[in-house]
């Protein structure tokens, strides 16, 4: 990360996010949104602000190198990136930070780790970006422990060993985004992997979370470039082996893949690569309504033609994420291949789109050798807004309007149904809670039994009451979701926020089976408590 210092309180860096002058503008701009007269910003809080508790346990001589109760490092490590974690930093309230920041060098030092936790029954959070959305990584306080230590695997952060004829790397679990490209570049070989956090989160948290990529339909989550793993947990290491396939009864690898840090420490992974793309063809498609975009991206996910983007974005998206004008939907569509030019895959689903009614810019169907065309037009401008509105999310925060989103999955034959019933739940709740507010929708990923939508919520918040107001959306949403059949989570994970609605969407029998894995990995009960699992006896 270098020299440039992070935000202990919100995403990225510190001289990150709009100016002075682009705070301004974006204020008077919700303002008028919201038919208000104007916003305050607010300033952002100084570390030098903050008085945190001491920590409630000494630092064990023998760890006390790795170890760390730097204000800055706790109140970074206290919360991660969501919008209440957000409000609750911009407004300085950090009552649990972790008593202690460990960084450890390397494996030996994980594991001295978890035997001081599981000795002095201290709660043990693995911190990898800090990315989370779903309170994954919050040193939250629980009776039974006599502290909190955040494991930080920052300084895991290399490319081990790569099999080129297998086109795989062994990759320390702690590597951010960006560091393991440049490390990968130079060897012609990609991961592919491009959350929208990919900037600050770690090979680790992907696949503690079952992240979801950049590939919008088959290689959707990191699950399918794990090719095998190294944990080390409180009752010793567990590698599986390295295998293209296997039938070998229960899968040990999906037992540690969205496992949320509950199991283990991931400290290594082998995964699968790709060589780097040379071919793309991209196309912005529109439709007069939401509904024949939905029937044209149904049709593209039971093609066979795998496109690595199809993302369609409902009109009040479009507009405010792409760029565009009007009323219409816009499908954004592109192919990428390291092997071969794309004319014949972008013409066949160009033809789908206007059996729908889609409408194509002139001269859009062509294969290009360079990366210019995923940054023009609507998909260029809704790559901007993509990467930028996490900053923005922030500056949001600061002039007290609520930015927040959810997301789930659900088959095609009770998409429509669900939507509207969503749409339903949470315009209302907007309405109750802050008289106002807008929803939009797009879809993340599809598959061809359905589409994994994704809703953005705006509104004016109550400075000061940000908190209640976020709780009664989220339960407005999260108790529609459930109700309406989808998935309490596509790809954000469960953690802390989505326990009571992952609680009853899961099978009672699998409940109990992962109780006894957490048992026999983790009897003491250290790691991460209150994540997906209560630890037994607690
Ligand atoms: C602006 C923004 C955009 C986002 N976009 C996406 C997106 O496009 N797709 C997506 O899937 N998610 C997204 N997220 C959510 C988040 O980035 C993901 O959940 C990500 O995978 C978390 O990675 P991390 O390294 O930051 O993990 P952390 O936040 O540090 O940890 C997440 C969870 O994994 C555990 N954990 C972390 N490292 C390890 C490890 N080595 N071993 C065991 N457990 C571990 C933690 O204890 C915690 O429970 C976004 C978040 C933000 C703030």
């Amino acid at each position: 990360m270098g020299s440039r210092p992070l935000k202990f309180w919100g995403w990225g860096y510190e001289d990150g996010g709009p100016s002075e002058e682009g705070m301004q503008h974006l204020a008077a701009a919700l303002a008028s949104r919201f038919g208000l007269e104007g916003l305050e910003v607010d300033r952002a809080p100084r570390v030098e602000e903050l008085e945190l508790p001491a920590p409630r346990v000494p630092a064990p001589t023998a760890l006390r190198e790795i170890l760390t109760d730097a204000t800055y490092e706790r109140a970074r490590h206290s919360y991660g990136r969501s919008y209440r974690d957000v409000v609750r930093a911009f407004r300085r309230s950090f009552p649990h930070p972790p008593d202690w920041v460990a960084l450890p060098r390397g494996e030996e030092d994980v594991a001295r780790l978890l035997d001081w936790c599981s000795s002095a029954r201290l709660a043990a959070v693995p911190f990898g970006g800090g990315s989370s959305v779903v309170g994954g990584v919050e040193c939250a306080p629980r009776e039974g422990y006599a502290g909190t230590i955040s494991i930080d695997l920052a300084r895991l952060d290399r490319v081990l060993e790569i099999d080129r004829s297998s086109r795989a790397a062994r990759i320390q679990a702690g590597v951010l985004g960006p560091a393991l490209e440049d490390q990968l570049r130079p060897h012609g070989l990609t991961l592919r992997h491009f959350p929208q956090s990919f900037e600050f989160s770690s090979l680790g948290g992907w696949i503690a979370t079952r992240s979801g990529g950049h590939f919008a339909t088959r290689y959707t989550h990191i699950d399918d470039f794990v090719e095998s793993l190294r944990v080390v947990t409180p009752t010793g290491v567990v590698e599986s082996r390295r295998l293209p396939g296997s039938g070998a009864g229960p899968s040990p690898d999906r037992l540690f893949i969205g496992s949320e840090g509950i199991l283990g420490i991931i400290t290594e992974a082998w995964m699968r690569l790709q060589d780097r793309p040379r071919y793309r063809a991209n196309a912005s498609v529109s439709f007069a309504s939401f509904e024949a975009g939905v029937a044209a991206t149904r049709a593209l996910s039971q093609s066979g033609l795998e496109p690595a983007n199809c993302r369609l974005l409902d009109a009040l998206e479009a507009r405010t994420q792409a760029g565009a004008s009007g009323d219409a939907t816009i499908l954004l569509l592109a192919f990428e291949s390291a092997d071969h030019p794309l004319d014949a895959w972008i013409e066949r689903a160009a033809e789908l789109c206007q059996d729908h009614g889609g409408v194509l810019p002139e001269g859009a169907l062509r294969t290009r050798t360079d990366a210019g065309a995923s940054r023009e037009g609507s998909a260029g401008a809704w790559r901007s807004a993509f990467i930028g509105a996490p900053y923005l999310r922030d500056a949001m925060v600061a002039m007290g309007v609520f930015s927040e989103t959810f997301e789930s999955a659900i088959t095609w034959d009770r998409f429509e149904d669900f939507h509207a019933g969503v749409l339903a739940a949470v315009n209302d709740a907007l309405k109750q809670v802050f008289g106002q507010g807008t929803v939009s929708c797009r879809f993340t990923h599809v598959y061809p039994d359905g589409p994994a939508p994704y809703y953005t919520m705006l509104a004016p918040a109550c400075k000061g009451r940000e908190l209640e107001q976020w709780q009664e959306i989220k339960r407005a949403a999260s108790d529609a979701v459930l109700r309406l059949g989808g998935t309490i989570t596509h790809h954000h994970a469960v953690g802390r926020d989505h326990r009571e609605w992952y609680d009853r969407q899961r099978p009672e029998g699998f409940a109990r089976a992962l109780a006894g894995a957490k048992q026999a990995l983790d009897p003491a009960g250290i790691l991460n408590p209150g994540v997906l699992i209560d630890p037994s006896g607690t």
